[in-house]
């Protein structure tokens, strides 16, 4: 196939190292985690600096090239796709710590840094970096901030908006802005980092990141509570944070994820409907906050609560409780979010639908926040489609939302209407044309 114009033309520019046209690259980059496409670009970008990736895009905006900004391609609505050819541009070579300041509690970070690295080498200096996505082993900051990503932890310790103190970001045609700071505090101007994070590689490409570190907590602790009936265990979670427990995570994963997980830890579990527990602070107050929230789920309906006697056991069940998404059947793991009063409620209606429907469900996820995620065994695409849209029409009613942490991207571009109210969508695209007036950023997107 002839080289396109455009493709020569970045080659010619940045060179063979860093743009490939090679089929076996295009295939690597077709597909992320939602099990959307496969789609092809037609070239990739693999920069290695925030100069290579202002070239690129200086090249893809007068060429009229759309381009598809990428981490680690571990996304599960399809948000790094190139849905229509044009331009792969892959930042995980920029995988650099740049800085870790232990006096301002900042760290600077290259934006295909792994979220798992840096909380490592925030640790081993004593500081912590908390937001934890289940995939932190292989998904990149640049891609957390992208699609403000949480995790378990959020609970307590908020998503990567709340980490987020400033950054880089290279607009179409190559200019490069910083946005935010590296102080906690700032007030002038418009809080204009926050109009990157979630924007799913819409307005720009996010060349370098500060986030905040905190210290690191000295002790945390681990904990199964199991309810032979499932409604206990979802009414437990926004009573137990109503009377002030708090830990920082507080996970529900439903039988049938049980009997998975069950299958893959090395030690005996109880089966029923599990809260996964975590608290931390200092040893005293970690243990203090599982005795409360211990108490609390054998008095409304736990059978049994089993403390994690060692870390390497707290480990292997977090490992197994990440894993578990991957580890089941069905359709792409999905998410929405309601408020935590509403989970009962939400997962009865969920169930029943997907019931009427014939779809077989799995629900687990990020409960203490309301953030519950599903996935769906169905063989019929049309029913498929439909168990989704009566699980987003749900978390609407309930005063929730359609995703909680995965995003729009291609998965749910269409029901966005569903959600904003048109004049929000007017600002929206607004605030997008602004940042990127030819459109060449992440098309078929979004809006
Ligand atoms: C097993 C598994 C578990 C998961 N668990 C969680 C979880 O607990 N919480 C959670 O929030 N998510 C979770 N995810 C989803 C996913 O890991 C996150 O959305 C993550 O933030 C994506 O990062 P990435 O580097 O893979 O981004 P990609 O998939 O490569 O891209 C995602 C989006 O970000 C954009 N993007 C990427 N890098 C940049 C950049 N530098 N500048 C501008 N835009 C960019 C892309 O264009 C795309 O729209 C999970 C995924 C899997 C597979």
């Amino acid at each position: 196939m002839p080289v396109k114009s455009w493709a020569d033309k970045l080659l010619r520019s940045l060179g063979e190292e860093v743009v490939k046209i090679n089929p076996e690259a295009l295939e690597s980059r077709s597909r992320d985690e939602s099990g959307l496409g496969p789609f092809l670009p037609e070239a990739v970008v693999l920069a290695r600096s925030p100069e290579e990736v202002s070239v690129a895009l200086r090249i893809a905006q007068e060429e009229r090239i759309p381009v598809y900004p990428r981490g680690a391609g571990t996304g599960l609505t399809g948000g790094a796709l190139a849905v229509h050819g044009g331009m792969c541009l892959d930042v995980s070579r920029m995988n650099r710590i740049l800085e870790i300041d232990p006096e301002n509690l900042v760290a600077v970070v290259e934006p295909g840094v792994i979220t798992g690295d840096l909380q490592r080498e925030s640790e081993s200096q004593n500081l912590f970096y908390p937001p934890d996505p289940a995939s932190l082993e292989s998904c990149t900051i640049g891609g957390n901030i992208a699609e403000n990503a949480g995790g378990p932890r959020a609970l307590k310790y908020g998503l990567t908006a709340h980490y987020l103190l400033g950054l880089e970001m290279a607009l179409p045609g190559g200019e490069r802005v910083w946005l935010g700071r590296k102080t906690k505090k700032g007030v002038t101007g418009y809080e204009m980092v926050l109009a990157v994070v979630g924007s799913e590689g819409t307005l720009g490409v996010i060349t370098k990141a500060a986030v905040r570190l905190i210290p690191k907590p000295r002790a945390s602790l681990t904990a199964m509570a199991f309810f032979p009936q499932e409604q206990d265990a979802c009414r437990a979670v926004g009573r137990m944070i109503g009377e002030g427990i708090l830990p920082r995570a507080m996970e529900l994963v439903d039988r049938e994820g049980v009997s998975v997980i069950r299958r893959s830890v090395d030690f005996a579990m109880p089966e029923g409907t599990m809260l996964l527990l975590e608290t931390d602070g200092t040893e005293e107050a970690a243990w203090a906050d599982m005795e409360r929230a211990a108490g609390f789920a054998e008095s409304h309906g736990a059978s049994q609560v089993i403390i994690a006697q060692d870390e390497r056991r707290a480990r292997e069940l977090w490992s197994a409780r990440r894993s578990l998404a991957e580890a089941l059947p069905g359709s792409a793991d999905d998410d929405i979010c309601v408020p935590r009063s509403a989970i009962p409620e939400a997962v009865s209606r969920i169930r029943e639908e997907a019931g009427r429907l014939g779809s077989e469900l799995v629900i687990f996820g990020h409960a203490g926040d309301g953030n519950l995620h599903f996935k769906i065994k169905q063989d019929d695409p049309e029913r498929l489609r439909l168990t989704r849209e009566a699980i987003y029409r749900i978390a609407l009613q309930l005063g929730g939302s359609l995703t909680g942490e995965h995003g729009v991207g291609l998965l749910k571009k269409d029901y966005i209407s569903w959600e904003l109210p048109s004049l929000s969508l007017r600002l929206q695209r607004n605030l997008k044309t602004l940042f990127d007036p030819k459109g060449i950023m992440n098309p078929g997107k979004f809006f």
